[in-house]
């Protein structure tokens, strides 16, 4: 059975009755607003509804005062081919979490294909495959549209110049986490971060201890050596390189901290706050280095911003930048802030019904995730209230279709 591949097309959205706009904007996290119109999957207006053109839309979405977010990033999961993974065999594991609010996924390899090709040309190939499948089931709305960005070759040792030339021109634009191939010297990576960066690939590093059988040990040194983009789960994953090591990555590098769910927490909270205290709250990133051993995690990216401000200390707004404007930026996506041109990918919130805190942020800052009412992807209606956070208190409502 061949699988449409018409992407749906929002038309005009009105979204009104915002109680609490989040920019995904770190410098910038709260937004004077409480109207967003959107265009065929473009923000086209952000202000007060007095202010913004609302006349003849398709569909008029009532916030009923809840708070609205950028959807959120995950900016490290490892997907195989369509809404699967073999790694705790699972189904429906990516539309589980777009009902944790995650409307953006970046892989960070797809190692978990049963048989995967280590030779060079397989690796070009899975990755082509890879960054494709997950293009095409997104358009046909599987995973519950969830944006999946795959493609994502682990290097291996003999790749040479030509061949991250021919993926780039083939459409991939990532690396997967160097380190799980044969690639683990510094020296030898430091090169093909070079070469994928001149043909405009974004690469990620494997931090600390092996994952899993097989896997091995990249330290503080080879991390610094190789310079890729991302200093991926700088927590481990699981494995933590020792707090002093951690602190010498934020100190000496300019790059991206990725601070995973499945990693060590107690490194997780201390690399927030030590980045904060470097003044560098720009490089923090969010992931869940889901499917793994640890499972996988439709909630990840909310109880790791929930973590994070309750025990770190970080007002809720900037974590909640972390998971969404931090990402974008520090990975070259449109998306990931509520301003006029970027895709209409938002999340819904409440605070969780009996929460202790006052509103949505103050219970987050309390330590309790929010209750998610509605995803929107491209200005599309995703879900409603979602089936997997706690029932939010209040849920925003379509008044008008
Ligand atoms: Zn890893």
């Amino acid at each position: 059975m061949a699988i449409s591949t018409t992407v749906q097309s929002s038309g005009k959205v009105v979204i009104r009755g915002i109680g609490l706009l989040l920019s995904g904007d770190i410098d910038r996290p709260i937004l004077d607003a409480d109207t967003i119109v959107v265009q065929d999957g473009l923000i086209t207006a952000v202000g007060r509804q007095k202010d913004c053109d609302t006349a003849a839309a398709a569909q008029v979405i009532d916030c009923r005062g809840t708070a609205v977010a950028p959807g959120l990033i995950d900016s490290h999961v490892h997907p195989v081919f369509g809404d699967w993974t073999p790694r705790q065999n699972q189904l429906g594991w990516i539309e589980s979490c777009m009902h944790g609010g995650v409307t953006t996924m970046v892989s960070a390899g797809e190692v978990h294909l049963p048989g995967r090709p280590r030779d060079i040309v397989g690796v070009k190939a899975l990755a082509i495959t890879a960054q494709r499948a997950f293009e095409g089931m997104r358009a046909a709305g599987i995973g519950g549209g969830v944006k999946v960005h795959a493609g994502a070759p682990v290097i291996e040792q003999g790749m040479t110049e030509e061949d991250f030339a021919e993926l780039a021109a083939g459409g991939v634009k990532l690396l997967g986490e160097i380190g799980l191939g044969s690639v683990k010297a510094g020296a030898e990576a430091g090169r093909m971060v070079k070469w994928a960066r001149k043909h405009g690939m974004r690469s990620t590093i494997h931090t600390g201890g092996p994952s899993i059988p097989g896997s091995g040990l990249i330290d503080e040194d080879v991390v610094l050596e190789a310079d890729a983009d991302v200093i991926g789960h700088v927590n481990g994953g699981h494995t933590s390189l020792s707090y002093r090591a951690v602190c010498k990555l934020c100190e000496q590098s300019s790059r991206a901290l990725e601070i995973v769910h499945n990693g060590n927490e107690r490194i997780a909270i201390l690399t927030a706050r030590h980045a904060i205290e470097l003044k560098c709250p720009h490089r923090i990133i969010l992931g869940t280095d889901s499917p793994a051993g640890s499972g996988v995690q439709p909630l990840g990216i909310l109880r790791l911003i929930a973590l994070i401000s309750s025990l770190a200390d970080v007002p809720a707004e900037m974590a909640f930048a972390f998971a969404t404007g931090n990402t974008a930026r520090l990975r070259d996506l449109p998306q990931g802030l509520v301003e006029t041109g970027r895709p209409a990918d938002f999340v819904f919130m409440d605070k969780a019904q009996h929460s202790s805190g006052a509103d949505l942020l103050d219970s987050v800052r309390l330590g309790d995730i929010p209750g998610i009412g509605m995803v929107m992807i491209d200005g599309i209606v995703r879900c409603a209230r979602s089936r997997n956070t706690p029932p939010a208190t209040e849920v925003p409502i379509v008044v008008a279709a």
